[in-house]
């Protein structure tokens, strides 16, 4: 049986696509890449230029070429025929190619695959069967959440002749998504996590979304449910689509092969489960139902699979936490942290080095590393392909701690190695002044501890973070993308620090995914993202005019708004020739009555325009005052109709063409006709609308946590904190968080005005908020020190905290001070 690597003659044949162009044919495929910037020249790398309706990986041919990719899969015929020296597969469609393959290569495979779907739990199920099953069987599965239809082919791509078991997960958003799935995954044993309403908007019902997620059985030989949820029974009884499926059933309640009780302890949850006549009990780390769902499906797997009781409690006292996804954070001196400090297996040490080398704010790549646990692999092999792996990086400086690492330290010859024992040896050993203007990775098991090593090159000295989610950020950009006709560009507004979210990480997410523009308000803020290698236009909205010389030697463009800043700015290029035409951009004033032209001063500024060879209008553009409400209506179309005027008189005297626009993220929702060349996003990207239909469709994009200091109980008739102003009625449990209006907490929120989340309750703020620390009332919450707090995220919601507040968002995102961490999580 021929698996992979395959010759490219074999590989192209899978893909059923034409072998066009043969560069080299004794080539061998081992690695497949979508994203083009994670590639590192290594043998066997095939790229595939797959098109969406967002972007065309053909667009980044040319530069994989120059960088030393070998093989393309490409479905551009003219592009295709003028490549030379390289191999080139034609394929109509690069995604469709791509999960044909991977289910002939999945095909060639007789083993025990368990695929997973449903609306949550997904990963943590395939996670923990996977911890679970590692002990006794060499086992695969998809990395991190690689569940849609590039993830489900790229994940049973790595199936390999060692592997006994693989555990593949699949997600949908639409219908006709989960066919495809399976016919890559084709699972012997199906495990429905449970129903939610996630991606509810693209399917007539529960019903249809449960239908479309079970076809992923069609040719399972069984089904692992929970029975309590009382839609997926139905559905999963009426066995018209399911071949031959076997039906195992967990449940709280009801009759079923595993029924179970569960009594919450001090540390975790212990459960009594009745399955085949037996009683058997385990015990999990954790207290939350999520993980009390997820466990059982993994239980019942375990059971139907023979496993003995105590090899089963012994794995689920063990299960350890997933982190979902890596975090990115502030280090010490400058220094960039990807963190993940729970997994050290192979597949996601190499997700977590690439998003290593995608960092740029640093030029020295830096990787703290443990012994992997994992595996089944004999450690010589483990750690010789390590090696590989880490070689393929251009890495600077790897430290690896745990005794494999020291014991094969030899496999990492030629590599700029230090290697310790432990993590205690390590920190020993730890100077800050090592760690400064690097990127660095910290990345172990979770028995190594290596959040002692994350706190103190993060210099955590405080537990509240602003968590701002990249993924959802991107979710709200297609959601305002697919809003605009296919020619609007987007021009995102990340004045502020991206609306407090940080300028730098937010501007580089967006440069990935294909916006028109970025705007600033200073100078300065568009200096930070250039030396940080922003490449992206940036227009500076308000350009003092000492910033000029500046703004010219960072290729800023500036918004021109009077006679007296087109004249400084044209005597500016006086002494830079060589930049001319310099691009600008020319506001009008319509209504607002901030900075602009007005519209009795357009004629001169045409004239002036029309004989001024310094710079280029790129645009025209104006800010409406008040879009969001139906109740402006009358002012919005006084705006558009000046606007029009404007732009009229100004195209007759300039001759060149210009580009035009007017509507901020409310102008894009309520004014579709007016979407011109640009938007201009702002709030909606950060997921927040004061307007509930658009609101509907957008994700919170940052979080303020913090975690409890300390809980007391506090009798009636004493006060809270300063100058109480009201004693206490009753007994209560007072908690003390670390976060105050030093951190931007207004501290018009106390007396309770405001509410802070702990334990799934809204619990009111308790006297008044003092400059580092809060009090908030959690009588009958059973808190405890070290609880999580939301102050505003996913169930706080930050549009109602502002209205408390009698303020908007924009001011509570951008009052959070620069003491708060901000902590990024990628995909
Ligand atoms: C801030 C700003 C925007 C974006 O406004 P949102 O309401 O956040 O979408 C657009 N245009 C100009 C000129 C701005 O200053």
């Amino acid at each position: 049986m021929e698996t992979a690597p395959y010759t490219v003659a074999t590989f192209a044949e899978m893909l059923s696509g034409k072998w066009l162009v043969q560069g080299h044919k004794d080539e061998y495929i081992a690695h497949l890449l979508t994203d083009s910037r994670l590639f590192q020249p290594r043998q066997g790398s095939v790229f595939f230029a797959i098109r969406s309706r967002r972007n065309d990986g053909h667009k980044y041919v040319q530069d994989l070429l120059k960088r030393g990719m070998k093989n393309f899969v490409l479905s551009d015929a003219g592009l295709a025929q003028s490549l030379r020296d390289v191999n080139v597969i034609l394929v109509d469609d690069a995604v469709a190619a791509l999960q044909r393959m991977a289910a002939i290569h999945r095909s060639r495979f007789d083993i025990p695959v368990i695929g997973i779907t449903g609306s949550n739990g997904k990963t943590v199920v395939k996670e923990w069967l996977f911890q679970l099953l590692q002990r006794k069987q060499n086992a695969i599965r998809s990395p991190r959440s690689y569940n849609s239809q590039v993830g489900v082919p790229m994940s049973a791509w790595l199936i390999r002749p060692q592997h006994e078991v693989a555990i593949l997960e699949a997600g949908i958003s639409k219908p006709g998504e989960m066919e495809r799935l399976e016919k890559i995954i084709k699972p012997v044993t199906g495990i429905f996590t449970n129903i939610g309403e996630a991606h509810q908007e693209n399917f007539e019902s529960l019903a249809q979304k449960i239908e479309e997620k079970i076809k992923l059985f069609q040719n399972a030989e069984r089904i692992i449910y929970c029975r309590d949820q009382p839609e997926v029974h139905a559905h999963l009884q009426a066995p018209h689509h399911l071949k031959q499926a076997e039906l195992y059933s967990w449940s709280k309640h009801a009759a079923a092969d595993l029924k179970i009780k569960v009594e919450q302890g001090e540390t975790g949850t212990y459960f009594k489960g009745i399955f085949r006549e037996r009683e058997r009990q385990i015990f999990i780390p954790f207290k939350d139902s999520a993980s009390i769902e997820n466990s059982c499906h993994c239980w019942l797997y375990l059971l139907l699979e023979g496993f003995s009781d105590e090899y089963i409690a012994e794995g689920m006292a063990a299960l350890s936490p997933i982190a979902m996804r890596l975090e990115q954070l502030d280090g010490v001196r400058g220094s960039t942290l990807i963190n993940d400090v729970y997994n050290s297996d192979f597949s996601s040490l190499e997700i977590a080095l690439d998003q290593l080398m995608l960092q740029r704010k640093n030029k020295h790549y830096t990787a703290i590393i443990s012994d992997i646990m994992q595996s089944g692999e004999p450690p010589e092999l483990l750690y010789a392909k390590m090696a590989e792996l880490i070689r393929s990086k251009s890495l600077d400086t790897l430290i690896g701690i745990g005794p494999k690492m020291v014991e094969f330290q030899e496999k990492f010859a030629g590599l700029n190695g230090q290697f310790y024992e432990s993590t205690e040896a390590f920190l020993d050993d730890f100077k800050h002044s090592d760690f400064g203007d690097q990127n660095i990775l910290v990345k172990g098991a979770r028995s190594f501890a290596f959040e002692r090593i994350t706190d103190i090159l993060s210099e955590k000295t405080h537990e509240t973070i602003l968590e701002i989610d990249l993924e959802r950020l991107r979710d709200n950009l297609n959601y305002v993308r697919s809003l605009l006709n296919p020619d609007t560009g987007i021009m995102v507004m990340v004045k502020a620090f991206a609306y407090g979210s940080g300028a730098y990480e937010i501007a580089r997410t967006l440069e990935f995914h294909g916006v028109a523009y970025l705007a600033v308000a200073y100078a300065d803020e568009g200096i930070t993202l250039r030396e940080a290698g922003i490449q992206l236009p940036i227009l500076v909205l308000n350009p003092e005019l000492s910033s000029y010389d500046a703004m010219i030697r960072y290729r800023l463009e500036p918004q021109i708004y009077s006679f007296l800043t087109l004249e400084r700015f044209t005597k500016a290029l006086f002494a830079r020739q060589s930049d001319w035409p310099y691009p600008v951009h020319i506001k009008l004033n319509t209504g607002m009555n901030r900075l602009g032209f007005d519209p009795h001063e357009l004629d001169e500024l045409g004239k002036r325009l029309s004989g001024n060879d310094a710079i280029e209008v790129i645009s025209v553009f104006s800010h409406m005052a008040a879009s969001e409400s139906a109740d402006f209506d009358a002012l919005s179309r006084h705006q558009i109709e000046q606007f029009d005027a404007g732009v009229e008189k100004l195209r007759i005297q300039i001759s060149a063409p210009f580009r035009t626009h007017l509507l901020n993220s409310q102008g894009i929702f309520r004014f579709p006709d007016q979407q011109r060349d640009y938007v201009r996003l702002g709030l909606a990207l950060y997921g927040i609308s004061g307007n509930a239909e658009f609101r509907k469709h957008l994700k919170p994009v940052s979080k303020l946590i913090t975690t409890v200091s300390q809980v007391r109980t506090v009798a009636a008739g004493q006060g809270i904190g300063y100058s109480p102003k009201k004693m206490l009625s009753k007994e209560t449990q007072v908690a003390v968080i670390p976060v105050g209006y030093a951190d931007g907490l207004p501290r018009a929120l106390g007396n309770g005005i405001g509410h802070v989340l702990i334990r799934g309750k809204r619990c009111p703020f308790l006297g008044n908020i003092c400059m580092d620390m809060a009090m908030v009332d959690v009588s009958g919450t059973g808190c405890t020190a070290g609880d999580a707090v939301e102050v505003f995220g996913d169930h706080m919601d930050l549009y109602e905290m502002a209205a408390n507040l009698k303020t908007i968002p924009y001011e509570v995102l951008t009052s959070i001070s620069q003491r708060v961490k901000r902590v990024y999580l990628h995909q």
